[in-house]
């Protein structure tokens, strides 16, 4: 099935804000769940209702939350999300990290304990809006999911990583990506009937590779499906190099934001994220960089490309095409996670009058 962004939008802000969200947030996690489905990155879009209310519900995630200042100086933020909404303590942290950058010409953020950041580009996004360069590293606590390089036993989770360039013109560099070879999520979709997650993204508790969602889910079926009830493991990108990011990320994210490292440990998944953001006019380079990155990234769509139709694109590229597709045409659910969505609904005691009119286009 496909639904268009805006009576989405509208059911799950008021999920949201049945299950405690002030209005603003639950307008706000609306908007970037919505926003990851309309990218393309459906792992982190409106596919997370049930598990983020079922999280609140179990006080995993603290609606209404700000970040906290434990340290600051004019380049530094040290922040505690307290398991907080991480599309309200992510834009936060993000904003000061900007601010600063502004003001001084780079800073660095350090988030800790923030509830599930989802999309980490949209703060990639943000700090290009500010006309600056950021740099994003993330772990999530307490969620085991990925086997080292040469390993068969999970050490890590996800783990992205986002880096930001403006460009000047509607088309900025927004890299953006799990170290693992997919984003859990990616499996999740996967797990409910969406799109297969390539064939050696998973490592099965004998070390065999395999695309089978069940070596991360287990057979158990729940309210939402449970990560941790599987006995193999997603893989890393690109071997022993997307390893060794994945190992930066918890070293970056984890311990020098003082939001744990996965060692296994007791207490709520949450995500750490390191921010390092730089602003270009402060480089002594005036109008060189934006000319710059504009030439090479003109240089690098002009290779030949393999596939004419797709063209060569840079990242972010393919988010933009996706949104402009989406929001003409509507975004794609299963219709088990749709079905999840009204049942979540539901059960926060909309009626389904009540669903079809927020529904309605
Ligand atoms: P992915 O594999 O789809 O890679 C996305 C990146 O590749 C983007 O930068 C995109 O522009 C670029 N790209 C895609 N096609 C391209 C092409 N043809 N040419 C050039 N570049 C191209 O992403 P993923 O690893 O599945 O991650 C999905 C999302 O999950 C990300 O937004 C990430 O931040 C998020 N994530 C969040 C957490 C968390 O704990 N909050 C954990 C893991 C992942």
């Amino acid at each position: 099935m496909s639904i268009a962004a805006e009576p989405l939008r509208r059911l799950v802000a008021e999920i949201f804000r049945r299950a405690g969200c002030p209005p603003e947030e639950a307008e706000r996690v609306a908007r970037y769940l919505v926003k990851a489905n309309l990218t393309g990155h459906d792992s982190h879009g409106v596919i997370r209702v049930p598990r983020y209310v079922a999280w609140i519900e179990e006080g995993r995630l603290v609606p209404g939350r700000h970040v906290e200042v434990v340290l600051e100086t004019p380049v530094i933020a040290v922040l505690d999300g307290g398991h907080g909404m991480g599309q309200t303590v992510g834009p936060e942290a993000t904003a000061i990290g900007i601010r600063k950058a502004r003001e001084h010409g780079l800073s660095a953020v350090a988030l800790r304990n923030a509830g599930h950041l989802g999309r980490i580009g949209d703060f990639a996004e943000m700090a290009i809006a500010a006309g600056l360069v950021s740099i994003h590293f993330v772990n999530v606590y307490n969620s085991l999911l990925v086997a080292p390089f040469g390993g068969a036993s999970r050490r890590f989770s996800t783990n992205p990583v986002a880096i930001g360039v403006p460009t000047g013109d509607e088309g900025p560099f927004v890299l953006d990506f799990a170290t693992a070879l997919v984003a859990e999520g990616k499996v999740l979709v996967a797990h409910q009937g969406g799109k297969p997650v390539p064939p050696d993204a998973l490592v099965d508790e004998h070390g065999r590779l395999t695309n089978d969602p069940r070596a991360l889910y287990g057979d158990a079926a729940g309210r939402y499906p449970d990560p941790t009830l599987g006995k193999g493991a997603l893989r890393t990108f690109g071997e022993h190099k997307g390893s060794g990011l994945a190992l930066a990320c918890e070293l970056l994210a984890g311990a020098l934001t003082g939001s744990g490292v996965n060692t296994g440990g007791e207490g709520p998944v949450h995500n750490g994220m390191l921010s390092l953001f730089l602003d270009p006019q402060r480089f002594g380079v005036g109008d060189h960089f934006l000319e710059d990155v504009r030439r090479f990234v003109a240089w690098v769509k002009s290779a030949k490309p393999v596939d004419p139709v797709e063209g060569v694109l840079i990242p972010g590229d393919k988010e933009r095409r996706t949104e402009a597709e989406r929001l003409a045409h509507g975004i794609p659910l299963s219709e088990e996670t749709f079905r999840a969505i009204v049942d979540t609904a539901r059960r926060l005691g909309l009626s389904d009058g009540e669903i079809r009119e927020l529904l309605e286009d």
